[in-house]
């Protein structure tokens, strides 16, 4: 995992964070971490948080362009609102990525934008699939998380992690 969440853009500023109420959406709250990007320029390099493998690249009118990736102990990380052409459907691959691809820390995923979204913006998650307790989830990333950093969301089987928490802690820098 990443030291500190800054290093995943260039950008140090959090716009949206965790768990915030949400009144549209499948879960009801903010399931991931936005970054904001637009006062860094909008399109900026986006490297990886952790070390997996690319599970997926898509593109839907909420997330626009993202980047699905299953980490190496089970669980997803998900970049959304990356850049890529919404006519043609062509994610902008300046990470050289593709499904199957290994991917380290550090290592460049592509750029951030705001498809599918206003603002520029790198919105991030992290997740497990199903029900899991803190006390399991600090296990399987070593790091020690409480109720407050964990948000089930029964409508898609998915516990959401603040990936703040897990990347340094917000004021990490
Ligand atoms: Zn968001």
């Amino acid at each position: 995992m990443v030291p500190c969440w800054t290093d995943l853009t260039t950008s140090k500023r959090v716009t949206s964070y965790f768990d915030e109420v949400r009144t549209t959406g499948t879960c009801g709250f903010h399931t991931g971490v936005d970054i904001g990007t637009a006062a860094e320029g909008g399109k900026i390099p986006l490297y990886s948080g952790t070390s997996g493998t690319v599970k997926y690249i898509r593109y839907d009118e909420h997330a626009g362009f993202h980047v699905i990736v299953r980490n190496d102990n089970g669980s997803y990380t998900v970049y959304s609102h990356l850049d890529g052409d919404t006519t043609t459907g062509a994610f902008n691959n300046t990470g050289n990525i593709a499904v199957g691809t290994r991917v380290t820390v550090g290592m460049r995923l592509g750029t951030t934008d705001s498809s599918g979204n206003l603002d520029p913006h790198l919105d991030i998650k992290t997740y497990v699939v199903g029900n899991a307790s803190a006390f399991l989830v600090s296990i399987q990333f070593g790091i020690s998380l409480d109720s407050s950093d964990i948000h089930y969301c029964s409508a898609v089987n998915r516990t959401y992690i603040n990936s703040l928490t897990l990347m340094g802690g917000k004021d990490c820098r």
